[in-house]
């Protein structure tokens, strides 16, 4: 699970990140509105948390570009205390609002319920056929059985595991797993792909030939062949 915080006090910024990350999340923290558009140009975050008082303008600027171009989750983070300000970033399309000062485990327990809504998956488990994911422990469990997953494992499996039934190309993943075209023989997306593979079995991910990889939520090898 992959956080854009928003957020330009020093001290209130490094405590929220190291808290969702001792909460098993990945946290890109930025202080400036023009460093959270670019953050959001240059890849995939599940959730924002958002200051609104930031030095380079209002936060809820950033909040009406985002309700344009995308559909993540944003949580406001404010002194801006008031109901008026509090309905304002609510009907701007913030999908929560809290007010500062506030308690981290508060923050954390927002966040969580924010995420899993957004995939409507329950306690953060994806889970077909039998292989289940969970984006907040970060386990995976194959009939049961823990599969232990390098990150870059973990991160396709949940890539595919977020749109079951879709076919995922693989330009898409190569970008999420292999940031800055990092891509070689030795680490390659065919190569993370078969390792995956091996860890859990081979009638999860369908390779879609030219195109990418998708995770069924019916098992297809029985018409296709794997
Ligand atoms: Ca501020």
């Amino acid at each position: 699970m992959k956080i854009l915080l928003v957020e330009d006090d020093l001290d209130l910024g490094n405590g929220i990140r190291v808290a969702l990350q001792d909460g098993g999340m990945d946290v890109v923290w930025v202080r400036r509105l023009d460093d959270a558009l670019r953050s959001l140009h240059q890849g995939h975050c599940d959730l924002v948390l958002l200051d609104l008082g930031l030095p380079d303008g209002d936060g809820m600027a950033l909040l009406a570009q985002l309700r344009r171009a995308h559909r993540l989750p944003v949580l406001i983070l404010s002194a801006r205390d008031t109901l008026e300000d509090r309905l304002r970033g609510l009907d701007g399309g913030a999908d929560d609002y809290l007010v500062k000062p506030f308690v981290l485990a508060e923050l954390l327990s927002r966040v969580r319920a924010l995420v899993r809504r957004s995939y409507g998956a329950e306690d953060g488990m994806l889970e077909v056929r039998g292989l289940s994911l969970n984006e907040l422990t970060r386990r995976v469990r194959v009939r049961g059985a823990m599969a232990d997953l390098s990150p870059c494992e973990f991160a396709l499996l949940s890539l595919l595991l977020k749109r079951v039934d879709r076919v995922v190309t693989r330009r898409f993943l190569e970008e999420q797993v292999l940031p800055g075209g990092q891509a070689n023989e030795s680490n390659s997306l065919d190569v993370h792909i078969s390792k995956l593979r091996r860890k859990i079995g081979e009638g999860y991910i369908r390779t879609v030939r030219g195109v990418g990889y998708v995770i069924d939520r019916q098992d297809s090898t029985a018409q296709e062949g794997a």
